[in-house]
């Protein structure tokens, strides 16, 4: 039921999501300038990089999901409302955990 393309899709995902999650903790951590006209612009783009990394994080929480829901032979259920979810939506958003309907 689940093709080995969709498991290589997701992990595939998972390693961009990390890969990108990191860059950004590490970029962070690589200390500010002394000038104060680069500090803020340094300061918002934190704010940019700080949504972005909270974005990543976010999906790769649903990545994760749908790869354990993958093990357990629960994938492609809605884990709300238990009603297998539309195949064109599982194709194009594979590791979104709800159906249509539960998601709006
Ligand atoms: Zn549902």
């Amino acid at each position: 039921m689940v093709s080995q393309q969709l498991i290589d899709t997701l992990t595939d995902k998972q390693q961009e999501l990390s890969t990108r999650i990191e860059a950004i903790t590490q970029d962070f951590q690589k200390g500010r300038s002394a000038d104060f006209a680069e500090q803020t612009t340094e300061c918002e783009n934190d704010q940019v990089l700080e949504g972005i990394r909270a974005e990543a994080k976010e999906e790769l929480k649903q990545v994760n999901r749908a790869l354990q829901r993958i093990k357990n032979e629960e994938f492609g259920l809605c884990p709300r409302c238990g009603e297998p979810i539309a195949e064109a939506r599982l194709k194009t958003l594979p590791y979104k955990d709800f159906c249509i309907n539960c998601a709006s």
